[in-house]
């Protein structure tokens, strides 16, 4: 899969600035309007991000654009929690040997822990959202018909899809921004407000 850090990603940010505000529509209303800084942790990167954040001029709302390995709310990229959720969930992997395979050796094991939980508690919502992009899966429970889905769609792909589309989260919403997240918008990378 791809999602590796892209250093000329983060460092031109404005190379993905979106054409239309997604939140009012309005066509080539987006300015810059400064950044913010976020962590994110990828198998090949665990550092600081800047986040170009926009402003349209006609809503006055503000739309960020994230590289589109990192999800939303969450540290670490789409790449390091799809690695770890395929190792555990659909190859029975222990969640230490599972934690290796996302190139996360020492992390605590609580932190795995919270993805399978909140994965398993997306995975019927997942199904049914990306049954369009999907050929039919025969799985034996939810959770496999997901990570079958999210394998054969790509991790990357399915993300962009639910998020841009949907306004949904591969791990769903925390209680803060449940149900749909702040307003955001999409390009090869993807945005929050
Ligand atoms: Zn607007």
């Amino acid at each position: 899969m791809t999602g590796r850090s892209d250093a000329k990603t983060i460092s031109d940010p404005d190379r993905y600035r979106p054409d239309h505000c997604p939140q009012c529509e309005a066509k080539q209303s987006l300015i810059g309007h400064g950044f913010y800084r976020r962590t994110l942790v990828d198998p090949v990167f665990d550092g600081v991000i800047r986040v170009r954040r926009y402003l349209c001029r006609l809503c006055q709302r503000t739309v960020s654009l994230l590289p589109e390995f990192a999800l939303p709310w969450l540290r670490f990229s789409l790449t390091v929690i799809s690695l770890f959720l395929v190792a555990r969930l659909l190859r029975g992997l222990t969640l230490v040997a599972a934690a290796l395979a996302a190139s996360q050796a020492a992390m605590p094991y609580q932190r795995g822990q919270f993805w399978i939980r909140r994965f398993r508690k997306q995975a019927p919502a997942l199904g049914v959202a990306l049954a369009p992009l999907a050929a039919p899966v025969t799985a034996p429970d939810f959770v496999a018909r997901a990570l079958s889905m999210l394998e054969s769609i790509g991790w990357i792909a399915a993300h962009r899809f639910l998020f841009a589309d949907l306004r949904g989260h591969l791990l769903g919403w925390p209680p803060g921004l449940a149900p749909n997240g702040r307003q955001a918008t999409f390009s090869p990378a993807c945005a929050v407000a």
